[in-house]
């Protein structure tokens, strides 16, 4: 019974510092052009485990053009959802052997394991057993690509870096402005970033003009 598999504490520790670190997202300071990304990003990791990982490439149930699967195979991996052929191979395996003793996410073995905890108690050998029924999704050259762990994780962290350093860069801009205006807060966060640079006709006439360096009459108001 898999129950008594020794638990993959490396695995598990990983899984729960992921949530945790979504929890550390309430503490900074939340802007509405985020929400669009958020969203973007969550239909497209949704999509990516239900209509390509399940649907489409453990039960075969349509067709779609190739350049989508990829974006959604893509999607997959940035969600970290499990690479592909793991992912398959222990599904089509499940509908095998449901709710048995040898099902790994049964609720008959507990809520736990209906959930997530069957991804951190896998039997040793039951890779094997679950890869005899992958074998088709191995002959996809991304699929079988990514069950590599260092290539699987290479889009998740791709995605996250860009969004990081975007932020990283509006928050340079925004310091930049603060220092050029003795302190004074500009109205919006991204200001400087989505303004674009004055033609040099106008920075000519009205030399003090530019935002990076004179505020507004109105932000002074405040001080
Ligand atoms: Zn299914």
């Amino acid at each position: 019974m898999f129950r008594h598999d020794k638990l993959n504490l490396y695995l598990f520790i990983v899984l729960v510092g992921l949530q945790a670190l979504g929890v550390v997202a309430l503490l900074t300071r939340f802007q509405w052009s985020y929400l669009p990304i958020m969203l973007a990003i969550y239909f497209w990791a949704g999509l990516s485990t239900t209509l390509y990982l399940h649907r489409y490439l453990t039960h075969r149930g349509f067709e779609m053009p190739e350049w989508l699967k990829f974006i959604f195979a893509l999607g997959s991996a940035v969600s970290l959802a499990g690479d592909p052929v793991t992912w398959v191979g222990d599904h089509r395996y499940h509908h095998l052997k449901s709710d048995t003793d040898e099902d790994i996410h049964s609720p008959l073995h507990g809520f736990p394991y209906a959930h997530m905890m069957w991804l951190v108690r896998k039997p040793a050998d039951f890779r094997d057993k679950s890869l005899r029924y992958a074998a088709d999704v191995r002959k996809i050259w991304y699929c079988r690509l990514w069950e590599r762990p260092y290539f699987y994780i290479i889009p998740h962290l791709l995605v996250a870096a860009t969004l990081y350093l975007e932020e990283l860069d509006a928050l340079r801009n925004e310091l930049s402005i603060g220092a050029a205006t003795n302190g004074a807060k500009p109205p919006g966060r991204n200001f400087a970033a989505h303004t674009p640079p004055l033609p040099s006709s106008v920075r000519e006439n009205f030399p003090f003009a530019t935002p990076a360096t004179r505020a507004p009459a109105s932000w002074s108001k405040t001080r």
